[in-house]
């Protein structure tokens, strides 16, 4: 199995769900005590998160792009980054690099269409919604993706001031439930869940609609990709 290098810490919450899944998938694959070989470089996400508000994707993706380089040179054979948002700048940080890159959005968008959806909601921070970045990924396979058409600001700052600090709330729970229940009024048939901390708040179990959790398709799509 090659070894998986992960650019995390974005925030870290999200990051400790990829170590689980990382290495439970692998057990699940190769039975017995295996567990993931992995380089996980976790960022300080206060200086990342302040060049997302001041549009600094420039400077963002450089810094990125030296952690990416940094888990190269250590022995990653693979490399994953465990955040939908900053994938905006994926392309600076995988620039030059001969190392296998998993984009968050293909996994998910390959279990959509595994699964015959071809309409389907997307949430995660305000930048994966408004910008096009993710959008335009997923409408190059064939989906149509809805975005809420209202509460998106509420929508991002439950991710920033909860989510990112462990908190979950019935209160937060119950707003991205009727942003769901909305997008399925507007004729999504599934939703994504993509911001890779979505999952502490909403599963299958209290959304109306079926949901796509990209960090455990992620996740999942890192190990599979290690052992092909
Ligand atoms: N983890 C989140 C995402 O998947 C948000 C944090 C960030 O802005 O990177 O988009």
């Amino acid at each position: 199995m090659k070894t998986i290098g992960l650019i995390g810490g974005m925030s870290w919450e999200s990051t400790a769900h990829y170590y689980r899944v990382l290495n439970q998938e692998t057990a699940r694959q190769l039975g017995g005590l295996h567990s993931a070989p992995l380089i996980v470089h976790s960022v300080d996400f206060a200086p990342i998160a302040a060049m997302q508000s001041a549009g600094d994707w420039d400077g963002a993706g450089r810094q990125l792009h030296q952690v990416a380089r940094g888990l190269a040179a250590a022995g990653a054979q693979v490399l994953g980054l465990a955040t939908n948002t900053m994938h905006v700048v994926a392309d600076t940080i995988t620039q030059g690099l001969d190392i296998p890159f998993i984009h968050i959005a293909d996994p998910t968008a390959d279990a959509l269409l595994a699964d015959g959806f071809d309409s389907i909601g997307l949430l995660g921070t305000r930048f994966t919604m408004e910008m096009d970045f993710y959008r335009k990924r997923l409408e190059a396979r064939g989906l149509t993706v809805l975005i809420p058409d209202v509460d998106r600001t509420n929508l991002n700052a439950i991710i920033y001031e909860e989510l990112c600090h462990g908190m979950v709330t019935e209160r937060s729970r119950d707003a991205y439930i009727a942003a769901i229940a909305r997008l399925q009024q507007h004729g999504a048939q599934a939703v994504i869940l993509g911001c890779t901390e979505i999952c502490m708040l909403i599963d299958d179990s209290v959304s109306p609609l079926p949901t796509y959790d990209t960090t455990d398709l992620h996740a999942k799509a890192l190990v599979a990709a290690a052992l092909a």
